[in-house]
């Protein structure tokens, strides 16, 4: 048997990134500015196609950073975040010196919900705090609740931070993920649906808000010819080397998003019969995900007492790798001294949730390898 390792979500190159790079060094672009910038930017614009437009960064975590900056997000401010997410959702509203207030999930689409945001906006605004913007995730590539988000940042005037960090090429009612927020975040890190190495980009609705975020990611320089600096700046675009690797990427984002729905419908396929286990999946025909990592949950009152962790253990035993869900926000020892809103949800999900290997460049081998593991410890033949 084959034991190399299977990995939850691994980078997967087209073919064509390095010719990209090559182009690079041969024109001598290597800097943090360069064509393939500028047409990594293009490229995604197209693709988001509703007239948005995209500034290149270093990181997601970057753009979320500058997204709460452009929002006018300050010391002493409050931002509400969804609690069940990475980190990274959340660690640049410390670094603003504001206040997170983390949220619950809903079972829908294991987002915020809007019950516990329109409460937690309720009970802070009765405490004298308008909160200054609401973070809001797709986990996993599954949209939140877009219109009943929505419509409570409406009621209350407060701008959405759509991180779609882990949702490009998903959409809702046709609209792609990155546009929906106020300001939108994608990130290519290495574990995501199209990688740059590291690297990740904000959508903005006007260009004229793109320019202003990619004034900070410039060390905010103002127009002069020696260096002259009125506002605080960053050090946060993409670098045109990566800009490379993404250009390539941008060609078969498509497939990607193929392949990790096949390895979807590869688990649902094989978890159809057995009780107690469920792959999330999206509530209707209104959501389209591109399902960057395939997670279930585990029902051990349902399931003969198999908990996810016995699932993790045995695939683990044999090479290859699962993980919970993101542990929330609220549970984390950095954050758990933040106000939360909601009640048991995002901690029962973290609980009974495992997230499966999901890479778009799993092979039939990886496949059988994972089916096996599976059946056996549900006493199926594979
Ligand atoms: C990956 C990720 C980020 C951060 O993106 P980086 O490019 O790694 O900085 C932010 N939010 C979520 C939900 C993510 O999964």
């Amino acid at each position: 048997m084959n034991k190399s390792k299977i990995w939850l979500s691994s980078p997967h190159m087209g073919g064509s990134e390095q010719k990209y790079v090559q182009e690079a060094f041969d024109t001598n672009w290597v800097a943090p500015l360069g064509p393939n910038v500028t047409g990594m930017e293009q490229d995604l614009e197209q693709y988001l196609a509703n007239g948005s437009a995209v500034g290149a960064l270093s990181s997601g975590t970057a753009a979320i950073h500058l997204g709460l900056v452009l929002l006018g997000v300050q010391a002493g401010d409050t931002v509400l975040c969804q609690s069940m997410t990475f980190s990274a959702s959340a660690n640049p509203i410390l670094y603003q010196g504001a206040t997170p207030v983390f949220i619950d999930s809903e079972l829908d689409t294991w987002n915020l919900c809007p019950v516990a945001l329109e409460k937690a906006i309720i009970s802070e605004i009765v405490k004298g705090i308008k909160p200054k913007a609401i973070i809001a995730v797709h986990l996993y590539g599954v949209p939140y609740q877009i219109e009943a988000v929505r419509a409570v940042a409406d009621a209350y005037s407060i701008p959405i931070l759509e991180d779609s960090a882990e949702a490009l090429g998903s959409s809702y009612k046709g609209e792609k993920c990155g546009t929906f927020g106020d300001i939108g975040v994608l990130s290519f890190n290495g574990n995501k649906i199209i990688t740059t190495s590291g690297g990740g980009a904000i959508v903005t609705p006007t260009t004229a808000l793109k320019e202003k975020a990619i004034f900070f990611a410039t060390q905010s320089r103002d127009v002069a010819p020696h260096y002259q600096h009125s506002e605080i700046g960053y050090n946060y675009r993409m670098s045109n080397i990566c800009a490379g690797i993404g250009r390539g990427q941008m060609e078969v984002l498509d497939d990607h998003v193929a392949n990790r729905r096949a390895m979807h419908d590869f688990y649902v396929a094989i978890f159809n019969d057995i009780p107690g286990v469920t792959v999330f999946t999206v509530p209707n025909a209104d959501y389209y995900a591109n399902y960057w990592l395939s997670a279930i949950l585990v029902d051990p009152e349902k399931t003969n007492g198999m908990t996810r962790e016995t699932m993790r253990l045995a695939l683990e035993a044999e090479n290859i790798e699962s993980r919970p869900l993101w542990k929330p926000m609220h549970l984390q020892p950095i954050f758990e001294k933040y106000p939360y809103y909601g009640t048991t949800v995002s901690e029962t999900l973290f609980e009974n949730g495992l997230c499966l290997p999901s890479g778009s460049n799993l092979t039939d081998d990886d496949r059988n390898r994972i089916k096996s593991v599976l059946l056996h410890l549900f006493g199926k033949k594979a």
